[in-house]
């Protein structure tokens, strides 16, 4: 029988629901760009500021895993295109910091925490995420051994940088451990093509359907566990 040791875990769409989560931050973000720079809300709305960094991106694909330092750069220079000069680094930051205060206000999955506890009495926890929440924020984190941000490897999921780093951790391979994630691409066929099991979490009301990739799926926390134990049977 197969023994699995370690569970890492997706953040965004697998712990809580990530699109109410980022709007609040944006709005909480615009709000404050309103009151320290003007001339920037006067030059951009929501959207076209959202179109300046997805361009700026495009001009800095460096960027592409430091979505921390893609928020601040491309924000710079949207400061500086409104005629902000020396300031607007740290007009910059201060946002950056406001928005990431507010992208921490997560509201948990139903079930989420009894699980995660519950899990957590079995097997190693990991959290891997593309994105920039910081579980250690939150009471949850307890419950964890370790949380990695694909900006501290430079590399999101797919990529298998993120993977090898949790399977290091605990030392097992790949065929010991178990992704839960709710990304086809990011999740799923990341954690596979490394030889980890897979788990689609479909917890959003827009989920794609299961996918022939996934070894398991759910669409509630209280059905993890018996996934989980399924897989580990065979
Ligand atoms: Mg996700």
């Amino acid at each position: 029988m197969k023994k699995i040791k370690l569970l890492s875990f997706d953040l965004d769409d697998t712990l809580w629901l990530s699109k109410p989560v980022i709007q609040h931050a944006e709005q909480i973000f615009y709000a404050h760009l309103t009151d320290v720079a003007p001339a920037l809300v006067n030059r951009f709305n929501p959207d076209s500021l959202r179109a300046h960094r997805l361009d700026f991106l495009s001009r800095h694909p460096a960027l592409k895993h430091q979505i921390s330092q893609w928020r601040i750069k491309s924000l710079t220079e949207a400061l500086e295109l409104s005629g902000y000069k020396e300031q607007s680094a740290v007009i910059a930051l201060d946002a950056f910091e406001v928005f990431l205060k507010a992208r921490q206000q997560i509201t948990l999955l139903p079930h989420c925490k009894e699980v995660i506890a519950q899990l957590s009495e079995h097997y190693i926890l990991i959290s891997l995420t593309n994105g920039n929440a910081d579980l250690s924020q939150h009471s949850i984190s307890q419950y964890f051994t370790a949380s990695y941000q694909a900006e501290q490897v430079n590399a999101a999921k797919p990529s298998p940088a993120l993977f090898l780093k949790a399977l290091a951790i605990v030392g097992c391979k790949p065929d010991e451990a178990i992704h839960i994630g709710d990304h086809i691409v990011d999740d799923i066929s990341g954690a596979k093509a490394l030889g980890l099991f897979a788990i689609q979490a479909c917890l959003k009301p827009d989920s794609p359907a299961p996918h022939a990739l996934a070894d398991e799926h759910f669409y509630d926390w209280r059905d993890l566990p018996s996934k989980i134990q399924q897989l580990s049977l065979r």
